[in-house]
C-alpha cells in the first residue's frame, strides 16, 4: 500500500471533475478524499502501487469533456489508512487563479430527457448536468459551489437532491441542476409587462413567431431578439425597430442539416458548430429562399445551432430558421435581466419569453470562421471565455483594451485573465458593463493591480481612465498590441517583423497607422515600413464615410488634377470642402491605415452610403472579387527616413484608368486584391534582408478579410517564411488587451 496526494490544476471545476475522480476512486479501490479549492482539485488516494497507477493513467486520459487539465503534481506521502473515499468540502484560499469554466450547450444525455415523454425533465427548459449547461455566467463567486451562483435562490426537490448527492449520478455535483418540480420557470410577457395566461409559454411564443412577431428571448448569457428568418418582412421589422439598416443578423438554425441546406459546409465548419461551445459561425450561404436582408451583400451567413433545451423546444414547433441577434439596442451592451429587458425592449419586441434563472455575467454569443481549415475566433465570449494563458509575469496588471470590441486582460501569479467580448466603448452603457465585469473578476480573484497598461489614442476612454488610477502607468502603441497577442498565443517571444493591417490606431508619430510593418518583441519595437500617409479629412469621423478618404487618395496620385480623374460615383459629392480640408490639413491627420485604403476603393467602385457598421464598405468590396483573375496594379516601394513606404499612388491611378475604361467592380476588386498580396510579401522579403529576420506575424482585423488573409500567408510560407497567424484570441481590437498586459510586464520587470 502507498498514499499519493495529487494536485490538479486547469478547468476542473463545475465540469464534472470530482465526480469523476470519485469513480475511478473506487474503480480502483482506493481510499481517500477529493477536495475542490480555489487552487485546484486535491486528491489524497492510497491503494496498491498498480491501482494507483491506474487511477493516475484515468485521471491523464479519460477526464471530463468539458475539463482542460494543466498539470497535475503528485507527491509521496505517510499511509494515514483512510476508510472509505469521501468527496470533501470546498475551501477557498488565497492568491490563487482558479479557472471558471465557460457556459456550454445542452448535452447529447439532457436532449435524450427533454424529448422522453416518460422522463421528469421532459420539456423542461433548465434542464442541464456536469456536462453541460450555464457556468460563467451564473457564478458570483468561487469556489464554484450552488450557493455561489445565481441557483442558490432555488431549494432542491428530493429528487434532485438525491441526484447531486450521488457521485455515480451523471447530475452529482451539477451546481444548476433543476427539475420542473424545484428550478426555474419560463413565461411569455407582452411588451406592456403584462402576463399571457397559457399552458405552454414556449409553443405559445412559437405560435407568435410563427405570425411574425418579435420575440424576446432570455438565453444564457443575455435576451435575444428573435423573428422567424423566412418571413422577409418580419426581419425588416426588426432592423427598423433595431435601427439596424444593413449590419448582418446572426441566425439560429434547428439542426445541422438545415445548415446544410443553406450554406456550404465543411468538414471543420461542421466540427465547429456542432461542438458544445455553440459559436456563431460564418459560413458561405448558398443561393437559397431566404430573404437577402439577413445580410445584404454578403456572402457569409452567421450562423449557429440551438444551445439551451429552451431553444430546441422553440424549433420543436415547426420552425426552421430563426433570426436571434443580440439585444443590444443602438450600440448599448447586451441586456440580460428581465425587468430592464422589458424597459429597454418594449419598442423592439412584441413578447417576452423570460425566465427566472438569474444571468449574474452577461455574455454575449462567440463569433468565428474557419480559415485555412484553423478555427479563429472573432468575438470571444460564450462557450470560448474567459481565456487563460501563462505567461511569466509577477506584477498584478491591467490592460484596458481599446476602445471597438473591447475585452480587458487581467495578470497574476503568472497567468493572465482575458475578459469576454464587452463592445465599442463609445458610451456610458458599455463603460459602466465594463467596471462591472472588471470588478467582479477582481473581487473573484481577489486582485489589485500595480500597473495599468493602456492604449495611446489620446481621444480613447482609456487614457483618461488610466489617468484616473492612483498606479503606475504604461501606455503601449495599438499596432504593437496585436502584434504581441499573436506572439504570445504562438508562444514565440523572439524579433519577428509584425504585419499588422486594420482600421485605425494611434502612431507614436501622433498619426493614424493600421498598414504597418513592426519589428517586435515583447518590450519594444521599431516602425521599418507602412503604406503611404494620405490625410484623413475630419479624422477619426472619416471612417463613417468612405467617400472622404476616396478623395484624399485621389487628390494623392492626381494632386492639382484631382477633379479631371474623379470617378463618375464621386462627382456629386460635396468635394469643395474635403479637399479644402486635406489641402490646408484642417483636421485632417495623417494615415497609413490599411482599413481606410479599403474604404476609398470601395467608395472609387461604387460604396455610396456612409458606413452603418464596422468593415462594412470594405467586406462589400471583398464579396465582390471573384478570385481568378490573376493580374495585379503597380505600386511603388521608396525608401525615407529609414523606412520602406508603399507608395498607393499608381494604384489609385491604374484603378481609376480601369474605370473609365468600364473594367467590372469584380475584377477591380480582385486585382486591388492581388496587389495588396504582392506588396505584403514584397515588404516582407525586402525587410527580412536587411534585418535577417524571418519570422512574420499576421494581425490587425483586416485580416478578417479572408481573401487577403489567405492570399498573404500562402504566398509568405511559398517564400520560405515562418508564418505565425491568430486562433483563440481574436486578430481585431479584442485581442489588444493580450497584447498590452504582455508588454506592460515585459515593460516593468522587477
Ligand atoms: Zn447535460
Ligand atoms: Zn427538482
Ligand atoms: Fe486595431
Amino acid at each position: 500500500m502507498v498514499r499519493r496526494y495529487i494536485t490538479v490544476k486547469g478547468i476542473v471545476q463545475g465540469v464534472g471533475f470530482r465526480p469523476f475522480v470519485y469513480k475511478i476512486a473506487r474503480e480502483n479501490n482506493l481510499k481517500g478524499w477529493v477536495k475542490n479549492t480555489s487552487k485546484g482539485v486535491y486528491i489524497d488516494v492510497e491503494g496498491t502501487i498498480e491501482k494507483i497507477n491506474s487511477f493516475t493513467y484515468n485521471l491523464k486520459h479519460k477526464s471530463p469533456i468539458v475539463s482542460k487539465i494543466e498539470e497535475i503534481i503528485i507527491e509521496n506521502r505517510q499511509l494515514v489508512n483512510y476508510k472509505g473515499f469521501k468527496i470533501e468540502k470546498s475551501d477557498r484560499e488565497k492568491d490563487t487563479v482558479t479557472l471558471i469554466p465557460p457556459d456550454m450547450g445542452i448535452c447529447k444525455d439532457c436532449l435524450r430527457d427533454i424529448a422522453n415523454p416518460k422522463n421528469r425533465r421532459y420539456r423542461y427548459p433548465f434542464t442541464n448536468c456536469t456536462n453541460c449547461g450555464p457556468r460563467f455566467s451564473i457564478i458570483q463567486k468561487l469556489p464554484y459551489d450552488r450557493p455561489a451562483t445565481t441557483m442558490d435562490k432555488f431549494q432542491m426537490c428530493d429528487n434532485c437532491c438525491y441526484e447531486y448527492m450521488n457521485p455515480l449520478n451523471r447530475r452529482f455535483h451539477a451546481q444548476p441542476n433543476a427539475c420542473p418540480s424545484c428550478g426555474p420557470k419560463v413565461e411569455l410577457i407582452d411588451n406592456c409587462g403584462y402576463k399571457i395566461i397559457c399552458i405552454d409559454p414556449i409553443k405559445e411564443a412559437a405560435k407568435f413567431i410563427k405570425k411574425g412577431k418579435i420575440i424576446a428571448v432570455k438565453g444564457l448569457g443575455g435576451f435575444h431578439l428573435s423573428c422567424d428568418a423566412k418571413n422577409k418582412k418580419a426581419v425588416q421589422i426588426l432592423r427598423n425597430r433595431k435601427h439596424r439598416p444593413k449590419k448582418p443578423l446572426a441566425l439560429m438554425m434547428k439542426d445541422i442539416d438545415t445548415v446544410k441546406k443553406y450554406c456550404n459546409i465543411n468538414a471543420k465548419e461542421e466540427e465547429v458548430i456542432t461542438s458544445n461551445k455553440r459559436p456563431i459561425v460564418l459560413l458561405n450561404r448558398k443561393i437559397s429562399q431566404l430573404p437577402e436582408n439577413i445580410a445584404p451583400n454578403n456572402n457569409k451567413l452567421g450562423v449557429m445551432l440551438p444551445f439551451t433545451p429552451l431553444h430546441y423546444l422553440l424549433f420543436d414547433e415547426n420552425i426552421e430558421v430563426l433570426i436571434m441577434t443580440s439585444a443590444n439596442p443602438s450600440g448599448i451592451p447586451i441586456i440580460y435581466r428581465n425587468k430592464e429587458a422589458i424597459e429597454i425592449l418594449k419598442p423592439i419586441a412584441d413578447y417576452f419569453l423570460i425566465h427566472n434563472r438569474d444571468i449574474y455575467t452577461p455574455i454575449d454569443d462567440s463569433v468565428v470562421v474557419v480559415t485555412l481549415n484553423k478555427e479563429r475566433v472573432l468575438r470571444s465570449a460564450r462557450g470560448y471565455s474567459p481565456v487563460y494563458i501563462d505567461i511569466k509575469n509577477k506584477r498584478n496588471i491591467l490592460a484596458c483594451g481599446s476602445q471597438l470590441k473591447n475585452t480587458f486582460a487581467l495578470s497574476k501569479n503568472n497567468k493572465i485573465f482575458i475578459s469576454q467580448y464587452i463592445g465599442n466603448i463609445e458610451n456610458l452603457e458599455t463603460y459602466n458593463r465594463f467596471e462591472n465585469i472588471l470588478s467582479h473578476i477582481k473581487k473573484i480573484y481577489n486582485l489589485t493591480p500595480s500597473v495599468i497598461a493602456y492604449d495611446i489614442h489620446p481621444n480613447y476612454w482609456s487614457m483618461e481612465y488610466a489617468a484616473r488610477q492612483d498606479i503606475e502607468k504604461i501606455p503601449v502603441q495599438h499596432h504593437h498590441a496585436h502584434i504581441v497577442s499573436c506572439m504570445v498565443e504562438n508562444d514565440i517571444d523572439d524579433n519577428v517583423i509584425g504585419i499588422t493591417y486594420d482600421g485605425i490606431g494611434y502612431g507614436t508619430d501622433g498619426s493614424i497607422w493600421g498598414g504597418e510593418f513592426l519589428l517586435c518583441d515583447y518590450k519594444d519595437f521599431k516602425r521599418v515600413g507602412h503604406i503611404n500617409y494620405v490625410r484623413m479629412p475630419g479624422g477619426d469621423a472619416a471612417t463613417k464615410e468612405p467617400w472622404k478618404m476616396a478623395i484624399s487618395y485621389i487628390y494623392n496620385a492626381y494632386g492639382n488634377e484631382v477633379y479631371k480623374y474623379m470617378p463618375r460615383v464621386l462627382k456629386d459629392r460635396n468635394i469643395g470642402p474635403v479637399l479644402y480640408m486635406i489641402k490646408n490639413n484642417i483636421n485632417s491627420p495623417q494615415c497609413s491605415s490599411m482599413g481606410r485604403l479599403f474604404d476609398a476603393v470601395s467608395a472609387i467602385t461604387g460604396y455610396t452610403g456612409r458606413i452603418t457598421f464596422e468593415g462594412e464598405a470594405a467586406i462589400l468590396l471583398e464579396s465582390m472579387a471573384d478570385m481568378n483573375e490573376n493580374s495585379r496594379y503597380n505600386y511603388d516601394i521608396e525608401f525615407k527616413n529609414e523606412k520602406y513606404i508603399i507608395n498607393t499612388n499608381r494604384i489609385i491611378r491604374e484603378i481609376i484608368k480601369d474605370i473609365n475604361i468600364g473594367t467590372g467592380y469584380n475584377f477591380i476588386s480582385n486585382k486591388f486584391h492581388n496587389t495588396l498580396m504582392d506588396f505584403s510579401v514584397e515588404m516582407c522579403n525586402i525587410i527580412a534582408e536587411k534585418y535577417k529576420i524571418y519570422k512574420i506575424v499576421l494581425s490587425g482585423g483586416v485580416f478578417q478579410n479572408e481573401i487577403l488573409f489567405k492570399g498573404i500567408y500562402e504566398k509568405l510560407l511559398d517564400q520560405g517564411f515562418e508564418v505565425y497567424t491568430h486562433k483563440i484570441i481574436p486578430c481585431n481590437d479584442s485581442g489588444i488587451s493580450l497584447g498590452q498586459i504582455v508588454i506592460a510586464g515585459a515593460n516593468c520587470e522587477n
